[in-house]
C-alpha cells in the first residue's frame, strides 16, 4: 500500500500527464445510463444506502445464478480482499503465485505476521497448478489465484483451473480473483462462479472498476458459500461502504450490456494498436486477456518508468525471472498513440 501512495504521489506531482496507463482503468466510461442514474440519486444520498444496496445485491445475485446469502459488497474488491486476507492470516499459510496480484507483498516486513507461500509461475509465465497442488496442506488456510493474472495478464485455461478448485477446495478455501473476467473471451464460462453453485468452497472476487469503469466509484463483490460470506462479513463492512450513488450508478451499468461491448470493443481496437507497435518495434509481449500488456524491456525499468513519465506517460514496472517488465494499461487510441511516441523516444 505504501508503494501504491508513493506511485499516486509522483503521479500526481507529474508534470502534464498525456495518458494515465498505470492503473488499469477505463478510460471510456462510466456509462452514460449509470452517470445519470448517479446524478439522480444525489437527491435521495441523505438517506442510508440500505435499499438501493440490497437491490444491487439482489441483481448481482440473480446474474451470478446464486442466492442472495452467497454475495457480499464492498467499496471495491479490494475491501473484500483485505476481508479474505484478515481472516485468513492467523490460521496458516496463504499460497499463491509470484508475481501476481498480491505477490509483491512481503511477508518478512508484514506486521500482521501474515505467512506468504509463493510458487514462481511456469517458463511460459502461466500459473504452474502442478507446483501449487503439492502445496495445499493442512498449514495453508486461503489459496489465491488471480485469473486473468495480474501483472501478466495471462490466462489459465478455465477446465484446468476448475478441476484445481476441485480437488483443492475441499482442503482449503480457494479465492479466485476475476477483477479481469470481463476482459477474457467467454466471461461466464470462463469464470469460477460455477464451482460455487455446485457447493464448492471457493471464493470469487468481482469488481466494477474495470470494464464498468468504478474505479473511482468502488463497488466490488464476492460470491461465495453463505458460511464463508458470514465468516467474511466480520472483516469489511458489509457493503455499508458503498455509497447510494454508487449503488445507483452500479445498477444501472450492470444492465447496460451495449455499453459493456462498446467499452470491450474499444479496448480491443486499442489493444490490436499496441500489439501492432510492439511488433513493428520488434519487442514481444505476453498474450493478454485483460485491459493491460506486459513485456519485456531492453533497459532498466525504473528509469525507463522515470522517462515515460517525464513524456507525460505513467506505466508500472516489473522485475521478475531475470527481466524488467513494462506493464502498461489500454487507454485510448490516443493515449495508445501517445505511449508509442513517448517509448520510442525513451528507448531510441
Ligand atoms: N484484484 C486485482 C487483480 C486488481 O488488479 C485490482 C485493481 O487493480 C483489484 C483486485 C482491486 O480493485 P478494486 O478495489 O478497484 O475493486
Amino acid at each position: 500500500r505504501e508503494r501504491e501512495l508513493a506511485f499516486e504521489a509522483a503521479l500526481a506531482a507529474a508534470p502534464q500527464l498525456k495518458a494515465r496507463l498505470s492503473a488499469n482503468e477505463n478510460p471510456w466510461g462510466p456509462s452514460a445510463k449509470a452517470k445519470e442514474a448517479l446524478i439522480k440519486s444525489v437527491d435521495t444520498s441523505f438517506l442510508y444506502a440500505g435499499p438501493v444496496v440490497m437491490e444491487l445485491r439482489k441483481m448481482i445475485a440473480q446474474q451470478a445464478g446464486v442466492s442472495e446469502e452467497h454475495i457480499l459488497l464492498g467499496a471495491g474488491s479490494s475491501e473484500l480482499l483485505s476481508a479474505s486476507v484478515m481472516m485468513a492470516a492467523p490460521k496458516g499459510k496463504i499460497l499463491m503465485a509470484d508475481p501476481c496480484y498480491i505477490s509483491s507483498r512481503d511477508d518478512k516486513s508484514d506486521s500482521s505476521g501474515m505467512q506468504l507461500d509463493k510458487v514462481a509461475l511456469t517458463k511460459d509465465y502461466q500459473y504452474d497448478l502442478n507446483a501449487m497442488a503439492p502445496r495445499v496442506s493442512s498449514q495453508t488456510s486461503l489459496v489465491y489465484i488471480c485469473n486473468p493474472n495480474n501483472p501478466t495478464g495471462v490466462m489459465l485455461p478455465a477446465e484446468q483451473l476448475r478441476s484445481f478448485c476441485e480437488s483443492m477446495s475441499p482442503k482449503a478455501p480457494v479465492l479466485v480473483d476475476e477483477a479481469y473476467i470481463d476482459y477474457a473471451p467467454n466471461p461466464k464460462t470462463d469464470s469460477m462462479v460455477d464451482c460455487i453453485r455446485k457447493g464448492q468452497n471457493v471464493i470469487v472476487l468481482r469488481t466494477m472498476s474495470k470494464l464498468h469503469a468504478f474505479a473511482g466509484l468502488r463497488v466490488g463483490y464476492a460470491i461465495a458459500q453463505p458460511a464463508m460470506i458470514k465468516e467474511l462479513r466480520k472483516y469489511c463492512s458489509g457493503g455499508f461502504s458503498i455509497s447510494t450513488p454508487s449503488a445507483a450508478a452500479a445498477l444501472a451499468s450492470l444492465a447496460d450490456t451495449e455499453f459493456q461491448n462498446f467499452a470491450l470493443q474499444k479496448t480491443n481496437e486499442s489493444k490490436k494498436f499496441l500489439y501492432d507497435f510492439l511488433k513493428q518495434a520488434d519487442y514481444s509481449w505476453l498474450p493478454s486477456s485483460t485491459n493491460f500488456v506486459l513485456f519485456p524491456l531492453r533497459m532498466k525499468s525504473q528509469p525507463f518508468m522515470a522517462k515515460m513519465m517525464e513524456e507525460g506517460v505513467s506505466v508500472r514496472r516489473w522485475e521478475f525471472d531475470n527481466q524488467h517488465w513494462c506493464r502498461v494499461s489500454i487507454g485510448t487510441l490516443d493515449q495508445m498513440k501517445a505511449f508509442a511516441g513517448a517509448f520510442q523516444k525513451v528507448v531510441s
